[in-house]
């Protein structure tokens, strides 16, 4: 019934009994029409409505005057069925395939061609039947339903009319938190098989009600309207509702949940773009009390879940609104169409009573009887299903808006699935499924099937994490790397060398005291000024033009980051504490680290300079660095009051000085010496514990190169 009325949206004008005429022409299958009756195309014109309904005044009143009212709202669902063939033929059918390139004589309804079940058609209809709790007939049939129309080759449709496949089920669903929340229930009414038909290509400016006055014009028209019966004959299972609906959104939320089940049973893609998923939904409405029904408007053209709601929402107002005018008789039975751009529906076509379909057994197909065993085995071969998904969810602790979002995809709940099989903690998992993973399929627009990270490495991250292994920072960071490239999160922690400034590593216990390690990594430094300087263009250039003033706000941003990311666990530990600091290449990350320490120091804490001297390259690596005009502006940036600005330029510098300098600007009352070590040969790491231990050091920060933090965190 509604795919009739679908069709005859298209093309209105010739609703009644034309005659087609069909010739080939260069592989494609034209259709010509003759119309005995032209005056049709009135309907196209609408009169225009006697209440006019202002969108602001709608707004304004809607709200008061719809509570006066209740809405009752039915869907009847078509759910293309995504079988390798056609259901009584062998052709395939493709999505977005060349026209008339799958078509057959079954197919397109030749003379004496005859069609055989696709078995799968059974069993999908079957497992829709189960899984929406209906009751299944054991022995049903297929009727003919006849009408004339072009994309219907063979006269009629083939379709279910008296017993249905399945019957009496329901839809558990829960809303969206956003929407109020809430279990619902929704009753169906029956499931029956059918086939699709084929579909009209409009090609031109599409302005339908073009008058045809003239033989000319017959064939301007016509030239602009060709068939495409690749989607004939592809099978479709039609789901008719209760009328249980109250709200747009009730009404949405039923057609996603429907699209969720059909894709968890992976009997369809449930795409609405693709036409795979079609909703046509009856909206009534009624003074709040009474029992009889309003009178029904059918609207269609709704191809996402969101102008279901909406259109329906409109329609409600509508109503209510003609209602409350005393203008009830203008809501009539009537078929209309949802305008996205407009956000309003429209009239498409008023009911002429309902249409005598002349309904019978389909000669040429067995009847359809169904075993209690098949059934059973079918019933156990049922995935886990969106409700059953949610109700496990949500008794594992979670909220219902980690339960929606996570059971809503069957992909993001598989993953998330898998997730947990390999160890991962529930909570952990989902916060990283919804948020960072999450964001970073939107902005990439993929799928959770595209991302290169395996469920099995989400679950090692979270445990590195969780462990202390990396710290969370970097963990995002190696997401990142991970939802790319793919990798394992131990190859990565090696590869890149993450035991870095935002590491604290403790140690084995020294003879009186736990030693504490802070390794702050030169190059990570340098990336991170690199970032601050890349982030700020607009600063720097104002910067380099001579506004000098900004050095603060380099030094501030670059500071707040580091403190924050990796000095900030200075901050817990003891007060009192001895701080050694081992600075030796890379002299500008150095200072700007001492600049940044200083902040996280308290008054009475010691701070030493320890340098090592046996690196007679470090002049060298300054005058590289300076080559670096982002890296020495970054460097003159960091530093207060420009105290190292124009020695940078030097290679004279005498850059323990200048940490001393840096540091007593940051922290005055923080004594600070500088103490110098010759390894003299031996073992540079042997040296500096030794040197540390002998000082009574609580805490060793090196701003070193990695060979040495390994040698000394062994
Ligand atoms: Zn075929």
């Amino acid at each position: 019934m509604a795919s009739t009325l679908f069709r005859t949206i298209q093309i209105n004008p010739f609703l009644l009994y034309p005659t087609a005429l069909f010739s080939r022409r260069n592989g494609v299958l034209y259709c010509t029409m003759k119309s005995s009756q032209t005056q049709t195309a009135t309907q196209e014109k609408q009169q225009p409505p006697k209440v006019k309904v202002p969108q602001h005044a709608l707004k304004k009143t809607v709200d008061k005057i719809t509570r006066d009212y209740e809405a009752i709202i039915g869907i009847e669902t078509h759910v293309q069925l995504s079988t390798l063939t056609k259901a009584f033929c062998s052709c395939p059918y493709n999505y977005g395939s060349q026209p008339n390139t799958s078509i057959c004589p079954i197919c397109m309804g030749l003379p004496g061609a005859l069609p055989a079940l696709n078995s799968k058609v059974i069993e999908f209809a079957v497992k829709l039947g189960l899984a929406l709790n209906c009751k299944l007939s054991l022995n049903s049939k297929f009727d003919r339903k006849q009408y004339f129309y072009p994309d219907l080759p063979k006269g009629y449709q083939i379709s279910q009319f008296d017993i249905p496949i399945a019957t009496g089920g329901y839809v558990d669903l829960d809303l969206p938190l956003e929407f109020g929340g809430g279990h619902r229930k929704f009753g169906i009414t029956r499931v029956h098989m059918e086939e699709d038909a084929g579909k009209l290509l409009h090609s031109g400016n599409g302005d339908y009600s073009q008058e045809i006055t003239s033989l000319t014009s017959i064939y301007s028209y016509f030239s602009k309207h060709t068939v495409d019966l690749n989607r004939a004959g592809v099978p479709l299972l039609e789901i008719v509702s209760e009328p249980d609906m109250r709200t747009g959104i009730e009404a949405a939320e039923y057609a996603a949940e429907l699209q969720r089940v059909v894709r968890y049973l992976g009997i369809s893609n449930g795409n609405m773009q693709e036409g795979s998923l079609r909703c046509d939904v009856n909206v009534s409405i009624r003074p709040v009390g009474q029992s009889e029904f309003g009178t029904k408007v059918e609207i269609k053209n709704l191809n996402s879940f969101s102008s279901i709601n909406r259109a329906i929402d409109f329609e409600i107002s509508r109503q209510a609104l003609l209602h409350s005018q005393g203008q009830s008789d203008q809501i009539v039975q009537e078929t209309r169409l949802w305008e996205e751009g407009a956000q309003k529906t429209v009239t498409m076509r008023k009911k002429e009573g309902l249409s005598d379909y002349r309904y019978f057994p389909e000669p040429d197909l067995p009847e359809v009887i169904l075993t209690q065993e098949y059934v059973d085995s079918i019933s156990n071969s049922l995935p886990e299903l969106p409700e059953a998904k949610r109700r496990r969810y949500e008794k594992m602790g979670l909220s219902m808006q980690d339960v929606l979002f996570l059971a809503n995809d069957m992909n993001v709940a598989e993953y998330f699935d898998a997730t947990l099989s390999s160890g991962a903690d529930i909570k952990l998992a989902a916060n990283w499924i919804m948020g960072d993973i999450a964001a970073y399929m939107k902005n990439e627009k993929l799928s959770i099937n595209d991302i290169k990270l395996t469920p099995q490495e989400l679950a090692e991250l979270i445990a590195s994490i969780k462990s202390g292994t990396i710290s969370g920072k970097i963990g995002k960071e190696i997401l990142s790397e991970l939802l790319a490239k793919g990798g394992t999160v131990k190859g990565l922690i090696e590869e890149k060398d993450l035991i870095q400034a935002t590491r604290v590593r403790r140690v084995y216990p020294y003879e009186r005291t736990e030693l504490n390690f802070l390794i702050a990594d030169p190059v990570e430094i340098g990336k991170m000024i690199d970032k601050v300087i890349s982030e700020n263009p607009k600063q720097l250039e104002q910067y380099r033009g001579g506004k000098t003033k900004l050095q603060g706000f380099f030094a501030g941003q670059w500071w707040f980051r580091f403190v924050f990311a990796g000095l900030r666990p200075l901050m817990v530990t003891p007060p009192a504490r001895k701080v050694m600091v081992v600075a030796d290449p890379a002299p500008h990350s150095a200072a700007a680290l001492q600049y940044a320490l200083s902040h996280a120091l308290l008054e009475q804490d010691e701070l030493i300079l320890l340098h090592v001297e046996n690196t007679s390259s470090w002049k060298n690596t300054l005058t590289t660095f300076l080559k670096r005009p982002t890296i020495a502006s970054a460097a003159n940036a960091m530093t207060p009051n420009n105290s190292f600005g124009p020695d940078w330029g030097s290679t004279d510098v005498n850059f323990l000085d200048q940490m001393k300098y840096a540091s007593e600007i940051a922290q005055p009352k923080i004594p600070v010496r500088i103490e110098k070590i010759d390894p003299d040969g031996k073992d540079k790491a042997t040296v500096i514990l030794s040197k540390s231990k002998d000082l009574g050091i609580d805490l060793i920060i090196i701003g070193q190169k990695r060979s040495l933090s390994s040698a000394i965190l062994g």
